[in-house]
Formats: structure tokens, C-alpha cells, sequence
């Protein structure tokens, strides 16, 4: 977006607990069935937090399908029929390497615990050795040498953070997917899945979108959907849930251009992230230590969360493995005519399986790196002398397009025809934004609690409005405030929340 929520010198970041409790009390997200003491890893978005989410999504959404004419969008059903799973590979290998300690009874990823002990050694500025250890790790991983993972977590001396052994059992791998059953016992029931990712939506309506949406290779097919996983541990508040949300396009290429597909792709996602406020060096690329079978390249675009860098989006590029598993399982051929002349044959390049490079980020790790990233504490100075006084104000620095109210107004009194007036700029500006009206409480009160919720403007309603028809308009992020016509509002607002400001930085 326009400019990064770089947090000014007087400013301090936030702490994930502090994240967590800040998300709860002001309606962004709270735990899962929460008066039956919640559910592990389920989250529930309030009122402020779907507003927030739903603007998220709405800029990727557009980005993607709007900003490209060759991407095009699907809603594909959580359910699809089993034998997808299996030729995904998902029943057979969508697996995590678990480990439990004996003495605490607590189960990790067997992956997780060498990656922190990397994160250690990167930290102390032991580069080498970290890489060293990762690169083990991706071996011993892709050669499926569970009892050599295991013997690298007793080279390294990785205790349990709870029993402070090193008392643990075997490693195991641990499929995530949840099942379920389709249609009534007595019919012969049937496992189905729910999917843990929303690509194969995607690929299993390869052709029905090529086809209705006639498009040529290259294109994209874009998703947002739910995504379930049966993940072993679950923690960090939303970065892993069990049920999630994803945002994926898988797209298209003719094979042979799939590297320069995937550098692009690779960029455009980073440059994405930074156009919508996290800041660069808060970003960075990870290359994946262990590649899966199929993939021909495969990065994490990763943030600095609280907790560290962590992945926010994975780029992959798959080859043509999805799509060929599919034929083969469901015997439907899923080729592609190019009528695009090679140059090298004078002939067109004919009929083709098409490769695949796939952009996949999570909404609920975009918001959580959104919220930490425009969450700060900032110290104010008032006043001069003997009268000088400090305070700090909590304040979510969210970009206008993202954030959940775009505009609060306030009468300044609860009489005098203030709160009609209010009301009536409601009504001019409610059509294009969400605005609320606020009567309760003392003006300083009113503006703290908006910068709680990031609501960029504030327009203050007072007798000189009902005179002649300006107000007071404060901004969050400096606290100034200046006097407008009402008649300037919509313009005002609408250009700060202005999706092209933001697209056209991409
Ligand atoms: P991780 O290594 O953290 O488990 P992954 O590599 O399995 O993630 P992908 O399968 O590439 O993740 O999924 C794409 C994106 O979906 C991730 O970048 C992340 O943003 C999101 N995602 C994956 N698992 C979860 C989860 N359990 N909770 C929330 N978001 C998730």
C-alpha cells in the first residue's frame, strides 16, 4: 500500500501475547466454542477481525483475478470424491514426522524441533552450522530415514521444553488429513476427506475452466477456500490452525517456460506483500531443504513474526504431476491443444499435460502478520514545562483498505441537533464505506478506542458544523486534525481506501 506501517522511533512492536489479547478484547478473533474452555487450533474471526480478513482477501482476490486477464477464479466444495486424495498423493504421503517425549507426554514435529534449533544457531550467528543442519534435515527427510531424524535430534541434544529430557520415542509419520463419512451408514458409507488444501479443487476443474472461460496456457486459476489439517502442535495463536483458510492459483505453462513462470510469480507474490504494508526487511525468501518428489523448485515467502521468520505464502513449481496423477486415476485425458507455432518446428507446439507453478498463502497468516505488523505501542509527549505529560497510546496502524471502519463519526454533545447532523453524514457515506457513529463517552475516549480497531478518521460533528456544514476530520496515525466541508468527505475517504493507489505500485 502506499506506505508501509513503519513504526515511527517513539514506537514499540508488540509482543504475540500482547496480539492475542488485543485480538480478543477488541473483536478480532477469539478461541473456538470458547465457553466450553475452546477447541485446540480453531479460531473464531469477530466482528472487527472479518471485516479485516475480508479485505485481505478482497485484495488478493483482485489482484489476482482483476489485475490479470489470464486468471480466472473457482469456488470448489470442501468434499470431492476420495480417489482425488489418492492421486494427490495426500493418503499416502501428507504426512508430518511426530515424535513424542516419554516423560512429558508431549508430541512435537520431529522437523520443527531441528528447524528452532537451527533458528539457535542463525540467531547466535552460527550460519554455517545452521545451514549445515538444515540441509541434514531435507536429506534425511527425502530419504524417509525416520531413525536417522531421530538420531539428529539426539546428535543435537534437543531436549523437551516441558520434561527437560531427552527421553523420546521413534519417529512416526503422522497423516493430517481429517475424514469423515458421506451419506448413511445403511447406503454403504464412504471415507471421504476434508480437503487439506484447496489446490486440488483447481486442478480436478482444469478443463471445465480452460474450456468455459476459453482460456489459452498460460493462465490461472485462482481459489479462496477452507483447508484442514490434523496439524500435531499446533501453536503461535492463527499461524497453525487445524481449520484454515487458503488463497491459491495454480498456474498454467506450456512446458519448458515453467522456471521463468515461477521467478515471476516469485517476485510478483513478494512485491504483493510489500505494496500491502509488510515491510521488506521484514520479509524473505526461504528456499525448501526438502523438495517433494515432483516439484522442480519450491520457496516460502517468509515474515518476521514476534516468534521469528516464519512462512506466509509457499511458490511452488509442481511440473506436470498433478494434473498427469489425475489422468491417470481417473483415466480423462487432461491435455491441452496449443495452437502457438514453435519456432523451432514451424509447427504448432501441439498437444501437451501443462506444467504448473502455484502461489499459496494463508489468509489467517496474512492477517496475523497484518495485525502485528500494524500493531505499536507509541509514546506521546503533551504539553510543555511543568505541564509536560507522557502517555502511550495502543494503536493498530492498518492500512484505510484494510482496515475494519474506515470512518468514525462523533457528535461532540448528545443534544443541540449534533447527532442528527451525525446521522445524516452517516447516511451520505454509508453506501460507500463502513462508518459508524459513536455518541458514548468523552471525544478523547472515542479516539482511543478507534485507534484500538485502526479506524484511520474520525469526523467530529460540533456547532459549527450545523453553521456551515465542515467538520473536524482527526487521522490516527498523526492525530492531526483538520477542518472540511462534509461535502469533501466521500472523496477524501474513498481516495485513502482507493484500491488502484495500492495496485498501482505492483
Ligand atoms: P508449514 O510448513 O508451516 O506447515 P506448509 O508448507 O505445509 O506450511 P503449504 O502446504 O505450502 O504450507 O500451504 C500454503 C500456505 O497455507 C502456507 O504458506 C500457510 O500460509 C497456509 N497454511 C498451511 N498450513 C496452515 C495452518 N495449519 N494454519 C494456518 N495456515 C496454514
Amino acid at each position: 500500500m502506499s506506505k508501509p506501517a513503519q513504526p515511527a522511533a517513539n514506537t514499540t512492536e508488540g509482543t504475540l501475547a500482547e496480539i492475542v489479547s488485543h485480538a480478543k478484547e477488541y473483536g478480532f478473533v477469539f478461541p473456538s466454542s470458547e465457553i466450553y474452555d475452546g477447541l485446540a487450533a480453531v479460531y473464531d474471526y469477530g466482528p472487527n477481525g472479518v471485516e479485516l480478513k475480508n479485505n485481505l482477501k478482497q485484495l488478493w482476490w483482485k489482484a489476482m483475478t482483476q489485475l490479470n486477464q489470464n486468471v480466472v477464479g473457482i469456488d470448489a466444495a470442501i468434499f470431492m470424491h476420495p480417489t482425488t486424495w489418492k492421486a494427490s498423493g495426500h493418503v499416502d504421503g501428507f504426512s508430518d514426522p511426530m515424535i513424542d517425549n516419554l516423560d512429558s507426554k508431549k508430541r512435537y514435529r520431529a522437523d520443527v524441533l531441528l528447524e528452532e534449533r537451527a533458528a539457535e544457531y542463525e540467531k547466535n550467528g552460527e550460519l554455517a552450522r545452521a545451514e549445515t543442519l538444515l540441509a541434514e534435515m531435507g536429506r534425511l527427510l527425502t530419504a524417509e530415514d525416520l531413525a536417522g531424524v531421530k538420531q539428529l535430534i539426539i546428535d543435537e541434544k534437543i531436549l523437551c521444553p516441558i520434561s527437560k529430557t531427552g527421553n523420546w520415542t521413534d519417529v512416526r509419520q503422522f497423516n493430517l488429513m481429517f475424514s469423515t463419512q458421506m451419506g448413511a451408514v445403511a447406503e454403504g458409507s464412504n471415507e471421504i476427506y476434508l480437503r487439506p488444501e484447496t489446490a486440488q479443487g483447481i486442478f480436478v476443474n482444469f478443463l471445465n475452466v480452460q474450456k468455459s472461460a476459453r482460456q489459452k496456457v498460460p493462465f490461472g486459476i485462482a481459489q479462496i477456500g477452507k483447508a484442514f489439517r490434523n496439524e500435531i502442535v499446533a501453536r503461535q495463536f492463527i499461524f497453525r490452525m487445524r481449520e484454515f483458510e487458503q488463497m491459491e492459483m495454480q498456474f498454467f505453462v506450456r512446458p519448458g517456460t515453467e522456471e521463468e513462470w515461477y521467478q515471476h510469480w516469485k517476485a510478483a507474490r513478494r512485491r504483493w506483500h510489500e505494496v500491502m504494508g509488510l515491510p521488506a526487511d521484514k520479509l524473505r525468501f526461504h528456499d525448501h531443504e526438502k523438495l517433494a518428489h515432483y516439484a522442480k523448485a519450491a520457496v516460502d515467502i517468509e515474515y518476521e513474526f514476534p516468534f521469528g521468520f516464519k512462512e506466509i505464502e509457499g511458490i511452488h513449481s509442481r511440473s506436470d504431476f498433478d494434473l498427469t496423477q489425475h489422468q491417470q486415476f481417473s483415466r480423462k485425458k487432461q491435455n491441452y491443444f496449443d495452437n502457438d507455432i514453435n519456432p523451432e518446428t514451424g509447427k504448432p507446439y501441439g498437444n501437451y499435460v501443462p506444467y504448473v507453478v502455484e502461489t499459496s498463502v494463508g489468509a489467517d497468516r496474512l492477517f496475523l502478520a497484518t495485525l502485528c505488523q500494524a500493531y505499536q505501542e507509541e509514546t506521546i509527549v503533551e504539553g510543555e514545562g511543568e505541564e509536560q505529560k507522557t502517555k502511550t497510546r495502543k494503536l493498530l496502524r492498518l492500512h484505510p483498505a484494510v482496515a475494519p471502519v474506515k470512518a468514525a463519526i462523533f457528535p461532540l454533545v448528545k443534544k443541540d441537533g449534533l447527532p442528527e447532523k451525525a446521522n445524516e453524514i452517516y447516511n451520505q457515506l454509508r453506501f460507500d464505506f463502513r462508518v459508524v457513529v459513536e455518541e458514548k463517552d468523552s471525544i478523547g475516549t472515542r479516539y482511543t478506542r478507534q485507534d484500538l480497531i485502526g479506524t484511520p478518521f474520525c469526523i467530529a460533528v460540533d456547532h459549527q458544523t450545523l453553521e456551515d456544514n465542515t467538520v473536524t476530520i482527526r487521522h490516527r496515525d498523526s492525530r492531526e486534525q483538520t477542518r472540511m466541508p462534509i461535502s469533501e468527505l466521500r472523496s477524501y475517504i474513498g481516495e485513502a481506501v482507493s484500491l488502484s493507489r495500492i495496485f498501482e505500485q505492483l
